[in-house]
């Protein structure tokens, strides 16, 4: 059976990669954000929490069972062999729900939004790519004011995504976010008319 054609959504922190999620959502498009995805992998009590328990050991728990995953991720990120081995226990199981969620779709297209999209390979498994661009001085300033990071962990978190130019590279259709909401819904307006049209049927 062949599935609803997979539009992957992404862009560096502050681009307002999920500002333009929701956008196509208010238009009827299906989304499914594998950055949550990732973490419903491994709640209290999943497969992928009691695996990676006897991987990396029960360190990587909270007091309360859940997952800390900041602790993890701290382990993980200057290792390249440590966190291969992550990707290889939480990957699997974000492709397989993935895959069921695609299967679920019966529309024209839908869209994966994910963070780190072109940075995990991901782009490969998506029929096309959309790459929200903001310039890094704006997105900074839009993450100071959303408040869940301050400017340290904005630049940690840059440094261990790809450039603008890698993401010109990699993009099927780009959206200029250093413009007003208007511009941005006027942007993802005509995206969603070309997908719609370019999806055929
Ligand atoms: P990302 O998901 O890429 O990290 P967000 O969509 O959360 O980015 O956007 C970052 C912040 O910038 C949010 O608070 C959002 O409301 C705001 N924002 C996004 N686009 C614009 C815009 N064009 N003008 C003003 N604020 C914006």
């Amino acid at each position: 059976m062949k599935q609803v054609r997979c539009i992957g959504l992404t862009g560096g922190i502050g681009s307002g990669k999920s500002t333009v999620a929701s956008m196509f959502s208010e238009l009827g498009v299906p989304v499914l954000d594998l950055d949550q995805l990732g973490n419903a992998v491994t709640e209290p009590g999943s497969e992928g929490l009691k695996h990676l328990v006897q991987v990396f050991g029960a360190w990587i728990l909270h007091a309360d069972g859940s997952l800390h995953r900041k602790a993890l991720a701290d382990h993980c990120f200057a290792d390249a062999d440590r966190t291969a081995l992550l990707n290889s226990i939480v990957h699997p199981l974000i492709w397989q729900r993935e895959a069921e969620w695609l299967g679920w779709q019966h529309c024209k297209y839908a869209l994966i939004e994910a963070s780190v999209l072109l940075e995990s390979g991901g782009a490969s498994r998506m029929d096309q790519v959309v790459v929200v661009l903001t310039d890094e001085s704006i997105r900074l300033q839009r993450v100071l004011k959303r408040g869940r990071h301050d400017a340290a962990q904005f630049r940690q978190i840059i440094a261990r995504q790809c450039d603008d130019a890698t993401r010109h590279r990699l993009a099927d259709y780009l959206i200029d976010n250093n413009g007003d909401l208007m511009s941005l819904r006027k942007q993802v307006r005509r995206l969603h008319e070309q997908l719609q049209a370019s999806a055929g049927g």
